[in-house]
C-alpha cells in the first residue's frame, strides 16, 4: 500500500536509552526510519528541522512531559497533524484520558512488546491515509512548501527553516502580493501567545530573509514602507497553491 512504499519518519522521544533503542530496533526491523531524542527538547529541534510522519512519545522525560509537548505540539502549525503514541508507565484511566485529551492518537502502557507498538503505529498511519490532511502544497517561484510533509525546497534544495520563519513563509505563501502590516501578522503567526511585541515580527523576518538568502531569493520577501510586509513573487512565476 501506498504508506508503506516509502519509508516512514518515525521520531522515538524516550530518555530511557535501552528502551529507546529497542523501539528503534524493531521499527527498522519493520521496514521504518526510526530518529531518536532523549528528551522533548531536542525533539522539538528534530522537528524543527525535519518533522516526521509519526512521533512516539514517553510520558516521564528529563525535561517538558510527554503530556506538555503533546499540548505544546497541537498548537503549532507545522506539527498539529503529526500522530502520536504516547508511551506510559501510568495506568490510570484518567491518565490516559489526558493524553488522548492532549491530541495523542493511541496510548500504550510500559511494559509492552514492540511488536504490538509497530501494528499500532501500522494502524495510526493508516488511519492518516485515509484522511489525509486537506492543506495544499504551496509554490513559488520555484518555492514549494509542503504543509503536510512540513517540508520547504527551493528548486529541490531543502530550506532550513525555525518554526515561527516556516509559519510566516505558509501565511504570505498563501496570501501573494498582499501587505500585512506587524500586528496582523502577530494576530495571525502568534495568535495565542500574549507575550511578543512588534519587533519580534522584525526579527522573525529578517531571519526568514537570511534563510531564503542561502537559495538567493531573499527579495521575495519585501518591506513596505509605514506598511507592513507582503510576498511578491517576480512577475514571470504565478504564484499560488499547485493542484499536487
Ligand atoms: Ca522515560
Amino acid at each position: 500500500m501506498d504508506a508503506m512504499t516509502e519509508k516512514n519518519m518515525v521520531l522515538v522521544v524516550e530518555d530511557e536509552r535501552p528502551v529507546r533503542q529497542m523501539i528503534c530496533y524493531a521499527l527498522s526491523r519493520a521496514g521504518m526510519a526510526p530518529i531518536q531524542a532523549g528528551c522533548s527538547a531536542e525533539a522539538q529541534d528534530i522537528l524543527a528541522e525535519r518533522g516526521a510522519d509519526l512521533i512516539v512519545l514517553d510520558w516521564m522525560l528529563p525535561d517538558l512531559s510527554g503530556l506538555e509537548l503533546a499540548r505544546a505540539l497541537r498548537r503549532q502549525e507545522p506539527t498539529k497533524e503529526i500522530p502520536i503514541i504516547m508511551l506510559t508507565a501510568k495506568t490510570d484511566e484518567e491518565d490516559t484520558i489526558r493524553g488522548l485529551n492532549a491530541g495523542c492518537d493511541d496510548y500504550m502502557s510500559k511494559p509492552f512488546s514492540p511488536r504490538e507498538l509497530v501494528a499500532r503505529i501500522h494502524a495510526v498511519l493508516r488511519r492518516r491515509v485515509a484522511h489525509p490532511a486537506r492543506e495544499q502544497v504551496l509554490t513559488c517561484a520555484g518555492l514549494r512548501l509542503d504543509p503536510v510533509a512540513y517540508r520547504v525546497t527551493h528548486e529541490e534544495q531543502p530550506v532550513a527553516l525555525g518554526p515561527t520563519e516556516y509559519r510566516l513563509l505558509k501565511f504570505f505563501m498563501s496570501n501573494p502580493d498582499r501587505v500585512y502590516s506587524r500586528n496582523q501578522l502577530l494576530d495571525s503567526i502568534w495568535g495565542y501567545d500574549v507575550y511578543v511585541e512588534d519587533r519580534t515580527v522584525d526579527v522573525h523576518i529578517r531571519r526568514l530573509r537570511k534563510a531564503l538568502e542561502q537559495h538567493g531569493i531573499d527579495h521575495l520577501i519585501q518591506t513596505v514602507r509605514g506598511a507592513g510586509y507582503r510576498l511578491s513573487p517576480p512577475p514571470s512565476s504565478s504564484p499560488g497553491a499547485s493542484s499536487e
